[in-house]
């Protein structure tokens, strides 16, 4: 049996409400020993899953709070163990105190994750779940909140499933084959395996062709905020946020390393990049910082290049003009706008790009940068249903999921003998094991729920 833990699971500001979780083998006993229902009957007899209203009493038997609790007995619960969850006052007092009291009856501070942890160990989730319940935690749209929530109902797994059965067929008859040299693998058989084998690699390159959008729904798209020094590129950023995120002076260069934040402009996230001025490099660290500018237009889904209003447009700006590449969806905020303008609205236009007048300092024309972008990137209609890979970590399974189903493709065309064919596929289900967690190293189980936040 496992030890019992618990922890606060909503965190640390004062609220109207915090829940602390229990689990473990002796979380119900344990829960028993410091509440009593008013109704007068034991923890250890209630019912599952029905609130209790009761007195929960602290390590020297005094009065903590009087909350309500619920109790699931294992396997059915969260976890798959027996658990408790006290829903106190939202007072950060009030829940040390009653933490205090369940260490007192030999109850350990849970780690992060280890709620989630155990519930995977415990057959209650796959991975692909798991790692859904911290992106719903995180997320930060509704769409990608929907997407998560897909996810930790179970459609990447249920999307899985038939492409691990098939590959599972075609490997149970190769087996045969080998043991039983005598049995060739008839033509009409043959032919079914491939078709199998092609239709699993067509779900698994269709399931990896979502990452990419996947990735902008959950960590935004990366905008590069581009421009000579000191037409206020971090003045701009820190408009966005809201708040000074990067450090503005008036010399040219002080932003020597890029600065990343995230803000959700015009219904979409946007992570944004400051970037050093792209210039001449005066001394190394600062062409270092010139370096990174050009990896952050490399990797841009957006460029907002700032050109200062208030100054004639110079070769420098056009530099940093031509620096983006054709096709990349890009804005130029004509910043200072609170000074006089210098440049006439055909100047602009000559650009050749959508542009606005903004000031970072006012916060002047902020809301037409945001329509801009609203209309560059709009909402797609349909929000997604956990359809969408946002995971790396899965992306990369499947990708080497579907290449070694390609490879077993590639070797019954060239006729390879079955044992060759059977590594390949064995190759693809180890990969899909490791998506789901099936077979996967305990290290690198440990590693993902480090990611969680304590109280998940
Ligand atoms: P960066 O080098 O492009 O990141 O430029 P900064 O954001 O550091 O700004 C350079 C200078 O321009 C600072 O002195 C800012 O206060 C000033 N500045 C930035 N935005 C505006 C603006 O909208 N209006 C005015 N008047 N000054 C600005």
């Amino acid at each position: 049996m496992t030890d019992t833990i618990t922890a606060v699971a909503t965190g640390a500001a004062l609220s109207a409400i915090g829940i602390i979780r229990i689990s473990g083998g002796e979380a119900i006993a344990v829960a028993d020993k410091i509440f009593r229902p008013v109704c007068g009957i034991r923890l250890c007899d209630a019912e599952n899953r029905r609130m209790y209203y009761g007195e929960l009493t602290g390590a020297d038997g005094g009065l903590i709070d009087i909350c309500l609790c619920t109790i699931s007995r294992g396997p059915d619960s969260y976890t798959g163990e027996n658990t408790a969850e006290f829903h106190c006052h939202g007072s950060p007092v009030v829940l040390s105190e009653v933490l205090r009291a369940l260490f007192s009856h030999g109850v350990r501070q849970a780690l992060a994750g280890e709620f989630t942890k155990r519930a995977f160990l415990n057959g209650r989730m796959d991975l692909t779940q798991a790692e859904a319940v911290i992106d719903l935690i995180e997320s930060e749209t509704a769409y990608a909140a929907q997407n998560a929530a897909g996810q930790l109902r179970g459609v990447v797994t249920d999307k899985l499933a038939p492409v691990y059965s098939s590959l599972l067929d075609v490997i149970a008859h190769f087996h045969v084959v080998i043991d039983y040299p005598d049995e060739d693998v008839d033509e009409f058989e043959m032919q079914s395996h491939l078709s199998a084998l092609i239709g699993a690699e067509e779900e698994l390159r269709r399931l990896l062709s979502t990452h990419e959008r996947g990735m902008v729904l959950r960590d935004g798209i990366p905008t590069a905020i581009i421009g000579r020094p000191n037409t206020g590129k971090s003045s701009l950023l820190n408009a966005l946020l809201g708040y000074d995120r990067a450090i503005v002076t008036h010399l040219p260069g002080t932003t020597r390393d890029t600065v990343e934040e995230k803000a959700l402009i015009g219904g979409v996230t946007l992570r944004l990049i400051d970037t050093a001025g792209l210039r001449k490099a005066g001394d190394v660290v600062e062409s270092l910082g010139i370096e990174r500018t050009r990896a952050a237009i490399r990797g841009a889904g957006l460029v907002i290049l700032v050109l200062d209003g208030s100054e004639v447009l110079c070769d420098e700006d056009y530099d940093v003009l031509r620096s983006i590449p054709p096709g990349l969806p890009c804005i130029a905020a004509v910043n200072k706008y609170d000074l006089p303008p210098v440049q006439s609205e055909d100047e602009l236009s000559n650009l050749g790009l959508e542009y606005c007048r903004v000031s970072a300092l006012t916060g002047e024309g902020l809301d037409n940068l945001d329509a801009m972008i609203r209309k560059m990137f709009p909402e797609s209609g349909t929000p997604p249903t956990g359809e969408l890979i946002t995971n790396a970590r899965q992306a990369e399974a499947i990708s080497r999921a579907a290449d070694s189903v390609g490879y077993a493709i590639a070797a019954i065309g060239a006729s390879v003998t079955p044992d060759a064919i059977l590594t390949d596929i064995e190759s693809a289900l180890t990969a899909i094991g490791e998506l789901t967690g099936k077979t996967m190293r305990e290290d690198v189980v440990t590693r993902i729920f480090e990611r969680f936040c304590v109280g998940k």
